[in-house]
């Protein structure tokens, strides 16, 4: 079931591939596990699948031991600060970076290991209340702050756009991210190239590649419900 699944996906992100006249390798699936099992993960991971998303750090811990290290776990929930510390050498993409103070840590706990971590500013593009993330008014400034940390490397943007029955309801959510990636870059912040754009989920990722999406988070579709 999941491999066919996944096969639906796949021939999804080709149409909308084609359609927006991108290359496949521009787009990059994030298989997201949360609440799913090591042996559902292992079973994805053998169709091909490296990238998957987790939405808690104990999870990730708990699952990190059991499946091959050539898998790229992804940060994409909400992160404590004093959290930082237990997934800064085991993830290769924190998405959900919303304050000064966090990307403080996370470049503090990055020097400590010796590494240089890829994050992703979240962006409440909705300005949902119930939602994680900074207003697209403030993702430039706090881009800006960012980029002078070391130890992180700032990639691009994050949205979890609302939650919506017909996908093209969220194209403007999604153009929107992608017109504050190009005014970001037309900043020449130094030191920083942002080009990832983390946006579209099951119910609106074929949308999301229309816009510009570089990483689409795909739970549902792939694993069934939760
Ligand atoms: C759970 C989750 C997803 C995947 O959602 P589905 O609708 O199951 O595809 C994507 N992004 C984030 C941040 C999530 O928490």
């Amino acid at each position: 079931m999941l491999k066919e699944n996944l096969e639906n996906v796949r021939k999804e992100i080709s149409a909308s591939v084609g359609k927006a006249g991108r290359k496949g390798t521009d787009v990059t699936l994030i298989a997201v596990s949360k609440t799913k099992s090591a042996d559902m993960i292992k079973e994805v991971y053998d169709q091909g699948v490296r990238d998957f998303g987790e939405n808690r750090v104990q999870e990730i811990i708990e699952k990190y031991p059991l499946l091959p290290d050539d898998i790229r776990w992804h940060l994409i929930g909400h992160l404590q600060t004093n959290k930082v510390k237990y997934i800064i050498d085991k993830v290769a993409m924190i998405h959900s970076v919303d304050s000064l103070k966090l990307a403080e840590e996370i470049s503090r706990q990055a020097q400590k290991k010796n590494v240089t971590m890829d994050i992703l500013i979240e962006v409440n593009v909705a300005a949902e209340e119930s939602k994680f993330g900074v207003s697209c008014d403030d993702a430039i400034e706090l881009a800006e702050k960012i980029s002078t940390l070391p130890g992180i490397r700032l990639r691009g943007y994050m949205t979890v756009a609302p939650f919506v029955t017909d996908p093209e309801e969220n194209r403007a959510v999604f153009a929107r991210l992608r017109q504050l990636l190009v005014d970001t870059e037309a900043k020449n912040i130094d030191n920083v190239t942002m080009d990832c754009l983390s946006m579209g989920m099951s119910g609106d990722y074929t949308v999301a590649i229309e816009e510009g999406a570089t990483f689409i988070r795909v739970g549902t579709k792939i694993f069934g419900g939760r």
